[in-house]
Parts: structure tokens; sequence; C-alpha cells
């Protein structure tokens, strides 16, 4: 919903020298941004930038930068714009660059974000928050959390992001060059935003949940107040959007759809997903209100108006755009569709909130260890040890999984590229639990969560040195091992197999029994991780289909490896 210009704010104001051509051509451009002219402000600021710098004026040369970077970034020239974020960043860095570098570093989160540099756009959020003294003028504070809620919200770390737009209306209040417009679309940012949050936490923390939701109704109640005084039609379909979505959620369905409708009527050149994620409200307000038939056709238009929005470079849906989509095909009644858009969801929102725990993980560190060094007083250092521990123990926390114990999918990605350019032979077993569905429909779930455990158990009692278990997804593992050949993997995976089938599963629940499936692959020094999964999965998929129980590597030769077949044969080395 937010523009696609991060910083929507009056920019830093520019040196103050006396009128010349060129702070005059700075200005000139610096008004293009607002009014859209974004090729003409990209390039003319690529030419001033040349021109400021052979007349030694750096600092205006910094400036034309900035104007390149976001024009740019609006075109979606996303690794131009950051070029440029890095060499404004560079001219800026001594004399007159003192405001201008925070408002570049939020450029180049925004940017990063866009191209899902995650833990880059975190760090660059953090320098520019980092920035941000006393001295700072509040029109620049103003941008710069502007800018970082920006780019909080495409990562859909939403309760980061509510920080940073109630931060940014604060500096609205108290410096306000805009004629409240800038207030405004803070306020709404943080409204639509809570009710992102809001949703999220509906269904898990009820009372976090209504929190929130009163929280919102309050600013909300403060647009609805301003609302008739706004001039600009985008301004009014963001207030509309904020104010009608509080509506339905606190049980006015009718005010809700009316306002909602009446921002709908706005006419402008709005984004695409914005408008699609008010027809959402409109949709579940409507489905909320019993009107089956009127939310469905308003989740159909929602639906058609989220794919057209652009993803990034690497075909990735914004989150936000992701977090509408899912609900929009399940008021659809596409729920196989909608349950791929949540699957892929949760997949972001795990990484980016591993990645945040990452940067703020590394920082920690970073100080304590600086802290440590300073110290003398033995005690401080013991207790500066002990939070060290702690801190590590926070960053194995995140690369394991919660319920088995085993490495999560992250980790086995990192294994992957640690092993995979350091080993020559490096074999991937994929292995997915028999008929698993009716463990849980015929013991219940806390059996089948019992077995699950049981199996990484299992999994990871045979591991050597370098070799790797974690869990795939729901009642899937994946293995990596190195200096293993296919054959001797199969052998391995055949173990594991027959390990597993052993496992006294009576004792358990009574009448269970567990199994597994497994596909072996060895895996080719120039693959992805993905695509040694995609070929380990379809030999699982092929153990499935001959009946389960089983292990089928990858042909070699004349046909596939039967692990069965090559144990019988005599080649076991038990280890
Ligand atoms: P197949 O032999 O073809 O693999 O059959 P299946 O029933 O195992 O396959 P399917 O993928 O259809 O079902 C997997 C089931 O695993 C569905 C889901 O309920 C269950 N499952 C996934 N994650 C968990 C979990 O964390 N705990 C429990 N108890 N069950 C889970
Ligand atoms: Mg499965
Ligand atoms: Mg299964």
């Amino acid at each position: 919903m937010p523009p696609k210009m991060p910083p929507r704010g009056p920019l830093p104001p520019a040196a103050p020298a006396p009128a010349d051509a060129l702070a005059e051509r700075l200005a000139v451009l610096q008004a293009e941004l607002p009014a859209g002219n974004w090729l003409n402000a990209a390039s003319g600021a690529e030419a001033l930038y040349a021109q400021a710098k052979a007349a030694g004026r750096l600092g205006l040369a910094a400036e034309a930068g900035l104007v390149a970077a976001k024009a740019l970034f609006n075109l979606d020239q996303l690794e131009r714009a950051e070029s440029w974020c890095s060499r404004a960043l560079d001219e800026a860095r001594d004399g007159a660059g003192g405001t201008l570098r925070p408002a570049l570093w939020v450029v180049a989160a925004a940017v990063r974000g866009r191209l899902e540099q995650v833990s880059g756009a975190i760090d660059a959020v953090n320098r520019a928050l980092g920035l941000l003294d006393d001295g700072v003028p509040a029109g620049v504070r103003r941008t710069v959390y502007f800018g970082v809620a920006i780019t909080y919200r495409a990562l859909g770390l939403w309760r980061h992001a509510l920080d940073a737009w109630r931060a940014a209306a604060d500096a609205d209040r108290h410096h306000d060059a805009t004629g409240g417009a800038g207030l405004t679309m803070s306020l709404a940012n943080f409204v639509e935003t809570s009710l992102r949050a809001h949703d999220d936490l509906a269904g898990i923390a009820p009372e976090a949940a209504a929190r929130l939701l009163q929280d919102a109704a309050a600013v909300a109640a403060e647009l609805a107040a301003a609302l008739t005084t706004l001039s600009s039609p985008w301004l009014r379909f963001l207030a509309g959007h904020a104010i009608g979505g509080v509506a339905w959620r606190s049980g006015r369905f009718d005010e809700g759809c009316r306002t909602l409708r009446g921002a709908l009527a706005e006419r402008g050149d709005f984004p695409v997903a914005a408008v699609g994620a008010v027809q959402l409200e409109l949709a579940r307000a409507l489905d909320g209100n019993g009107d089956r038939a009127g939310a469905k056709v308003a989740a159909d238009a929602a639906r058609r108006l989220l794919e057209r929005d652009s993803p990034s470079p690497n075909g990735l849906r914004p989150v936000p755009c992701l977090h509408d989509l899912w609900r929009a095909e399940q008021l659809c009644g596409s729920a196989t569709r909608a349950l791929a858009q949540l699957a892929e969801l949760h997949a972001r929102l795990m990484r980016n909130t591993l990645a945040l725990l990452d940067v703020q993980v590394a920082g920690l560190v970073r100080e304590v260890t600086a802290q440590t060094l300073r110290l003398h007083n033995t005690e401080l250092r013991e207790a500066n040890d002990g939070l060290m521990r702690r801190v590590e123990d926070i960053r194995r926390l995140a690369g394991t999984d919660s319920l088995t114990g085993v490495l999560n999918r992250r980790a086995l990605d990192a294994s992957w590229s640690e092993l995979r350019s350091g080993v020559p032979e490096l074999a991937m077993v994929m292995i997915d639990i028999d008929h698993f569905k009716a463990v849980n429909d015929q013991h219940s779930h806390v059996v089948g969560d019992l077995a699950l455990q049981r199996v990484a158990a299992v999994l990871g009692a045979r591991l050597r040195g370098l070799d790797r278990v974690g869990r795939w997804g729901g009642e899937e593992f994946a293995m990596l091992l190195p200096h293993t050949g296919l054959a001797a993997a199969c052998a391995a995976a055949e173990r594991l197999r027959r390990d597993v089938e052993a496992q006294d599963w009576q004792a358990l629940a009574p009448g269970l029994a567990v199994t597994i499936s497994a596909g072996v692959v060895a895996t080719r020094p120039d693959e992805s991780f993905e695509e040694a999964v995609a070929r380990a999965d379809a030999l699982l998929y092929r153990a499935k289909r001959e009946g389960r129980n089983r292990v089928v590597g990858e042909a070699v030769g004349d046909g596939a490896w039967r692990a069965d077949a090559l144990l019988q044969g005599g080649s076991e080395v038990d280890g």
C-alpha cells in the first residue's frame, strides 16, 4: 500500500550554497521525483553528478547520486540504483554529507529489500538508524523512519514496521512541511500494518491482537476526522483503507463496506497491489456480513489485481502481496492454491525473521566482544562470557528444528553451500515417512509427533563427522553425506530404513508401525541444492510407487540402484 518511492518526505535541505547553476539544476531534478518524471530525473542526475564531481562539489555530487538512486528504484532498475547508493555514500563520506547519509542508507535498504537481499537490507536499515543522533533535523528523521518502515513492511516484519511508522508519525507531528500529507500517510500506513499484524495474531494470541486493533482504532478515528479535508485522492484512498479495515474488524460491517467502496471509487494511478489489498478488505467485510456471493466477486477482483503486482527480479512476490493473495484465493474457494501461497508466505517470513535475528546476533557479538576486550574486571568478564554463550545458543537455535532437534531447512541450505564447495563427493538422501497421515489419524497427532522425534533420533544416531541430517518439511528429512559415493550412500540409507523399521513402535502406541522410504543421489558439482533435492525427490516418489518401505538410488548404467539387492549381494559394511 505505501507508494513505491520510499522517502516521500521533504528531501534534506540542499547545502546553503549561494545560488548557482549546479544547485539550481539539482533543485529542478529533485522536483521531478514527486512529479513522477523518473526517467528525466535519473538521466539528469547522472549527468549532474559528473559535472559536480568535476567542479569538486562532492556534497552536491552525492545529492545528485541520491536523486539518481531514488529515480532508478522507482523505475525498477535496482542494480543501477544500488550502485548509485554506494557511489553517493562514498562521496558523502566526508564534508557536507551529515544529513545525506541516513537518506542514502534508507534508499539502499529499500533497494536491497526489493532485491530480496534480506540481510543486506536489514544491515542498511540499522546503519540509517545508527546515524540518527540528536543533531539530525526532523525532516530527515521522518524520511529515515518512513523508509525503514517500508523496508520492514516489505519483508513482512510487521512489528518492526509498526515501531518505525509510529516514529515517522511523531517526526511528522513535530515538523511538517507537507501541510499534513506526510502525517496522514504515516498514520494510514501505521493502521494498515497494524491490521496485518492483528490478523496474523488473531488466531493464536487474541489478547495481543485485540490490543493492536485498539491502537489502530484510535489512529483510524484521527484519520476519519481529517478525511473530508484531504485534498489528494491517494491520501483519501489510504485513509479509507485504514478506516474501513478497522470498522469491519470491529464488527461494523456496513460502515466498513461503505468506506472501502469509497476508497475504491477514488480515481488515480494507484499501485495494483494497493487496490488489490482494498478489494480484499471489501471481500472480507462482505464475507463477515454474510454476503458470500458479493465476497467472492470482490475476492476474485482482488486476486486478479494482486497477481499483476510485479515480482522482484528473481521472480518472488513481495511478502505483503503474498499475505493478501492467499486470503484472496481462500475466499475464491481455491483451497489448494491458497495453501501453496500460505506455505510460501511462511517460508519467506521464517527466512526474513531468521535473517533479522542473524544480523542482531552478529551486532550483539561485536558489541560484547569489544566490551570484553575493554574490561579488566574479572566478574564483568565472566558475565560477558555468559552473555556470549547465550548469544551462541540463540544462533544454534536459529538453525535447529524445534520439534525434532535436527537441523532446520535453513541450516540444511547453509550445510549444502558449505559441503558442496568443500568436498569432491557428496551424496543426498531424501526420506519420507510412509503413510504418516494414517499414523496421525489412527493414533493422534501427539503420537505422530513422538514418532517424528524417534525417526529423527534414528537418522541422527549413525551420523559420521561431516554428515548432516535436517527436517525438510512436515515428515520429510534430508541427509547430506560427504565423501560418500552412490553405492555407499544407498547402503547407508538402507541401514537407516531397517533401523527405523526395527524400532519398538508398539511401545509408543499399540498397533503402531513406522517405516520410511528414501531416494538417493550422488550430487553433481554444478547443480543447485534445489536441483539435487528435485532429483532425490523423484526417486523417493518412485520408492513410494513401488510399495514404500524401500530405498531407490539414481540410475547408473543399466538401471536404478536397488539398495536392498545391494545389501543382499553381500556388500554391506555395517558402520
Ligand atoms: P506417503 O506414504 O505417500 O508419504 O503418505 P503420507 O500419508 O505420509 O503422505 P502425506 O504427505 O499425504 O501426509 C503427510 C502427513 O504428515 C500430513 C500431515 O498431517 C503429517 N504431518 C506433517 N507435519 C507433521 C507434524 O509436525 N506432526 C505430525 N504429527 N504430523 C505431521
Ligand atoms: Mg510427505
Ligand atoms: Mg509421507
